[in-house]
């Protein structure tokens, strides 16, 4: 017999009939010999229905009554639900965040889990009752007993974070698609379903806007090996497993704030190759990229600053024994791309720096918790150490320093995150590809006892282009003038943390201009659209004390991003997403790599149709065409 927790989503919860036909599926699973706690959201639309009823009385409500408001949802459903299955003959019982003790941090509207009591819930399950438990819904503690809610989209989190607590055997999500897709198929109805995704892969997909999932689940299922599978509540197809491999023991305690950090990684052997002043138009990172593909170079990170005037910084980093060829590429194509733009312009400038490393800090929810890559950049300040170039991802921050100061800033970032020094101490590390490592996963049909079922799944090569996600929910910002020096970054990120709020792609510029005796660099970076003038405020606010330049605010973008564990070391990749960009005259405005995804900002305008055309330039599209219910 297992034990699992199973959720259902809005759609799936929308009337009265689909909540009957959830109790069907609820019914048959527990005669099928499991015990169940099912998780459900809000009906249909009904969360966006009550946003609107307090925007309608406030523009700016009460992060607290917002929880109260917004947790009613939630409520309906669950005792809907307890109806439908006790009309059935099935025992259940409904019960709300509070009642079962989902405590959470104080921080409403966006509460992290700290802990679940499971004492009552098994009580439930012992006398053979389907516990019933209300979605995206806390309390900050079991004496103030205060509703948090845990983000839009949180209840995914509740059920996985369940499952952690119980110790389930796995954690099934319901909801209007038949499990993960290539892309999100409201957008491109080609898109194909996966049979499996790494937790890795799937944390970066839905932090840059795969909404299937909320990257807080996986990140919860990945740090405690809950067996995760997302399926269509509409049919019995087996949907998507997201794969993790085995994790340390961890504690329970603290559930969504313990340990970001699981590792501290370098690599010495690195070089920067930069071009500085290419034209900004469709066309230039293609041509440049391409053309390094075509010398099989492959390349590690890669940044393209906001432009200035009309030009644009491109930099990279290469492992250092192919950096000649590089480097010779980048100087073949500099004229050729001054000359295509304006003859009058400067020309195109190579700027090779050799003695560089990177510094990465490793883990899930990098860029949920901003804390996390404040505090890196803030040890590395207190550390004296400059940083050149900075990568962000949901599982990886990387910071390029000057190759002399590496082993100050690993011993400084090891000492801050509590990462033993050992098995790393070689030199260069790569990432582990965790799909190709052997992975147990449980098959789930309804009817049956999955956990008796375990699939090993083969060893394969796991795809370069796992997917493509599209968010059109961001806002762009540029802070001019930032001088160069330890400790700004730091500054910047840590201000932001304070106010929770998560930046992804974080770029500076490569151009460094001498103002007021001080060398300068611009510093660009995207936040979620809602946090845009807030975050606009708050800097020009730092700006003033801090000596920075401008801030610049722009909200008409959209970030497409690939992601694949299968993209390292496979050269090409970026050339393709930037070729099928500048085939459709679509301009960049800026570029962000890390190790398994590549970000590009565009005009808003033209977002769908760039995730379009990325997504067919990989060969993504299948032959079925997925039409999602409404
Ligand atoms: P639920 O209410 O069940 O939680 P959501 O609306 O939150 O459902 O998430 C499911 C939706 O996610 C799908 O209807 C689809 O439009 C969207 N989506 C975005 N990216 C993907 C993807 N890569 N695979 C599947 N669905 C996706
Ligand atoms: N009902 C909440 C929302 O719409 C939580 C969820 O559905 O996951 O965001
Ligand atoms: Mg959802």
């Amino acid at each position: 017999m297992a034990l699992i927790v199973q959720k259902f989503g809005g759609t799936s919860v929308g009337s009265v009939e689909r909540i009957q036909a959830v109790a069907q599926r609820v019914y048959q699973t527990v005669k099928a010999g499991n015990s169940l706690v099912v998780v459900v959201s809000a009906m249909g639309k009904t969360t966006d229905g009550l946003v609107k009823l307090a925007n309608a009385i406030s523009t700016n409500p009460s992060r607290r009554e917002m929880d109260m408001l917004l947790s009613t949802g939630e409520q309906v459903t669950i005792a809907l639900l307890s109806m439908a299955l006790q009309e059935i003959g099935q025992p259940a019982i409904s019960m709300t965040g509070a009642q079962v003790g989902i405590v959470t941090e104080a921080e409403h509207t966006r509460a992290r889990i700290l802990h679940i009591e499971t004492q009552r819930m098994k009580r439930h399950l012992n006398q053979g009752k389907v516990v019933v438990v209300a979605g995206f819904q806390g309390i900050t503690s079991i004496e103030e007993l205060e509703i948090t809610t845990l983000g839009r989209g949180g209840s995914d989190t509740s059920a996985v974070a369940l499952a952690a607590a119980l110790q389930a055997n796995f954690c099934e999500i319901y909801t209007d698609v038949p499990g993960i897709l290539t892309t999100d198929p409201r957008i491109v109805p080609e898109a194909q379903l996966m049979t499996e995704i790494t937790s890795d892969e799937m944390l970066e997909l839905a932090s840059l806007g795969a909404k299937v999932l909320h990257p807080r689940a996986v990140e919860i299922a990945r740090n405690y090996g809950v067996p995760l599978v997302v399926r269509s509540s509409w049919t019995d197809d087996p949907g998507t497993w997201v794969t993790t491999p085995k994790p340390q023991g961890r504690s329970l305690v603290n559930l969504e704030i313990a340990r970001a950090v699981d590792d501290v990684e370098f690599d010495t052997d690195q070089a920067r190759v930069a071009l500085l002043r290419v034209p900004d138009k469709p066309g230039v990172a293609a041509r440049l990229f391409g053309e390094i593909a075509r010398q099989k170079v492959d390349i590690d990170l890669i940044i393209q600053s906001i432009h200035e005037g009309n030009t644009n910084d491109i930099a990279f980093t290469v492992t250092t024994p192919i950096l000649k060829r590089a480097e010779a590429v980048a100087a073949a194509i500099a004229p050729a791309l001054r000359n295509q733009s304006n003859p009058k312009t400067e020309e195109a400038e190579v700027m090779i720096e050799q003695n560089i490393a990177k510094v990465s800090i490793s883990g899930a929810g990098m860029i949920g918790r901003p804390g996390v890559a404040a505090q890196m950049f803030a040890t590395l300040a207190e550390a004296g150490v400059n940083i050149q170039m900075i990568s962000t991802s949901e599982v990886k921050v990387s910071c390029v320093v000057s190759a002399t100061e590496c082993d100050r800033a690993v011993a400084a970032l090891r000492n801050t995150f509590e990462i033993e020094a050992g098995k790393e101490d070689t030199g260069s590390v790569s990432t582990p590809i965790l799909s190709t490592q052997h992975s147990a996963t449980p098959v789930a049909t309804t009817g049956e006892t999955p956990a008796t079922h375990w699939l090993l799944s083969t060893p394969h090569s796991p795809p370069p282009v796992r997917g493509v996600a599209l968010d059109m929910n961001q806002a762009r910002l540029a802070i001019r003038q930032v001088p160069d020096r330890p400790g700004m970054a730091a500054k910047l990120f840590g201000l932001l943390a304070q106010h929770n709020i998560s930046v992804d792609m974080i770029i500076q510029s490569q151009r460094c201009r001498i103002v007021d005796g001080i060398p300068r660099r611009d510093i660009a970076f995207t936040v979620a659209r809602m946090d845009g003038e807030k975050t606009q405020k708050l800097l020009a606010q730092a700006a003033t004390e801090l000596g920075w330049g401008e801030i610049v605010l722009d909200s008409a973008i959209a970030k497409v991003s690939i992601v694949g564990a299968g993209m390292v070391g496979q050269p090409g990749i970026a050339a393709k997403m930037f070729e099928a960009l500048a085939h459709n005259q679509i301009n960049i405005q800026m570029i962000a790599t890390s190790e398994i995804k590549i970000s590009c900002v565009v005009a808003q305008e033209q977002g769908t149709q760039a995730l379009q055309v990325i997504h067919a330039a990989f060969g993504l599209a299948g032959s079925e065409k997925f039409v999602v219910p409404a």
